[in-house]
């Protein structure tokens, strides 16, 4: 069963360029130029991943991704952004895309993003832990990808749950950004990198963990993360 691919895009050679390279790595690869257009196939024929422009002429990314997380809770979405604002970046994870990659970016960044994030995917339906995890008065349901915390239900992407659960299985001990980042997005670590605090940011929000002094998610200067359930 080829791995179906959805590309958002409105400009013409990017959607050409994607279209090749995936094809030639074995995904079955549609494409939409609009975000109404985007959002109605995937809605017809669910992918396992979307790869959304931000800019669309109807509709922006982030309300497209919005759309698409709603409906697709499970889908991996991979969002293409021409801004280098951390603000731009962390609205769009905020909107429930699972990763980012800035334009101008490699095919072979893409593709090796693509990859691992499938590669992850294969590993949890392999895997038999435990689905339910419990951080505080907060539960974390890891198959449904639902966290309840304080009588609120927040619906997680694919990469919250997952560095959720690495923190839990290492629940007291200090885990570093590097390994994070290795571990949940199949990443070598860069300095620009900044995807797991975004991710952490958001974890606390949803958990109601106070930002200035967490509980439960602690931060360990100049290393990493600590979660202490
Ligand atoms: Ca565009």
């Amino acid at each position: 069963m080829k791995r179906k691919v959805l590309v958002i895009e409105d400009e013409p050679d990017m959607v050409r360029g994607l279209r090749d390279a995936m094809s030639f790595e074995g995904f079955d690869v549609r494409s939409a130029s609009t975000g109404a257009e985007g959002i109605a196939i995937a809605a017809a024929d669910p992918p396992q991943m979307v790869i959304l422009d931000l800019m669309l002429p109807d509709m922006n990314g982030y309300q497209v991704c919005e759309k698409l997380r709603a409906a697709l809770p499970q889908l991996l979405i991979i969002m293409l952004t021409a801004r280098h604002q951390e603000a731009d970046k962390i609205r769009g994870l905020d909107a429930g895309a699972d990763d980012y990659v800035t334009k101008p970016f490699s095919v072979g960044e893409l593709l090796a993003r693509i990859n691992a994030a499938f590669r992850r995917i294969d590993l949890i339906e392999s895997s038999s832990v435990a689905p339910r995890i419990r951080i505080g008065d907060a539960e974390l349901d890891t198959k449904k990808h639902l966290l309840v915390a304080n009588r609120r239900e927040h619906q997680l992407s694919f990469y919250e749950v997952e560095l959720l659960k690495l923190l839990f299985e290492r629940a007291g001990a200090p885990v570093s950004r590097d390994e994070i980042l290795e571990k949940i997005w199949g990443l070598a670590a860069a300095p620009t990198n900044r995807t797991v605090d975004n991710f952490i940011v958001k974890l606390r929000r949803k958990l109601g963990d106070d930002p200035k002094s967490p509980r439960h998610i602690l931060t360990v200067y100049g290393f990493g993360y600590k979660l202490v359930p």
